[in-house]
């Protein structure tokens, strides 16, 4: 899969796309610039997603545009996806965070009122709850369940640390 991206307000017109790839571009007669065939407008550049087989032609007039407003990616799949994941890793990552400021607010309360760390009856509720929610939500419960697990174990050496740490 190729990405083309033209940013077509600066284009002077010059035919050169159009003479490499007469099949995706084309001159409008009204304005004089050229057209990248079956494209969307998004913000400032038209963008379209076109095979392979068009690679060579585009690059050419990528290459030869004398504005350089031509920009033609050849999108890798699995960087594509990857670049996902890191993204929806680093949103997992701020939850995380959230889910621990969280934590460390009960975990104050718990060693002013002296409260055990401890506490089965609200794990056996949580994991619960995920269990509801990831059928809901179509998700495999043992999976959810499984990572929430790990959470709230983490979740409970952190604390251990900190009172072996204050002693
Ligand atoms: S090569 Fe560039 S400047 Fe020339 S018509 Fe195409 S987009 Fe416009």
């Amino acid at each position: 899969m190729i990405l083309i991206t033209h940013r077509r307000n600066d284009c002077i017109g010059c035919n050169s796309c159009v003479e490499h790839a007469p099949l995706r571009w084309r001159m409008d007669e009204l304005d004089g610039k050229s057209q990248l065939i079956g494209s969307t407008k998004k913000g400032e550049h038209f963008v379209l997603k076109v095979s392979d087989d068009e690679l060579e032609a585009n690059k050419l007039a990528e290459q030869d545009c004398p504005v350089n407003i031509i920009h033609v990616e050849k999108k890798d799949f699995l960087k594509q996806e990857r670049e996902r994941i890191d993204c929806i890793n680093k949103e997992i990552l701020l939850l995380l965070k959230k889910r621990m400021l969280v934590v460390e607010k009960i975990f104050e309360y718990k060693e002013k009122e002296y409260l055990t760390i401890e506490d089965l009856e609200r794990e056996k509720e949580i994991i619960d709850l995920v269990k509801k929610e990831s059928q809901k939500e179509s998700i495999d419960t043992q999976f959810a369940q499984e990572i929430f697990k790990t959470i709230i174990n983490s979740s409970k050496s952190w604390q251990k640390r900190v009172i072996v740490n204050k002693k």
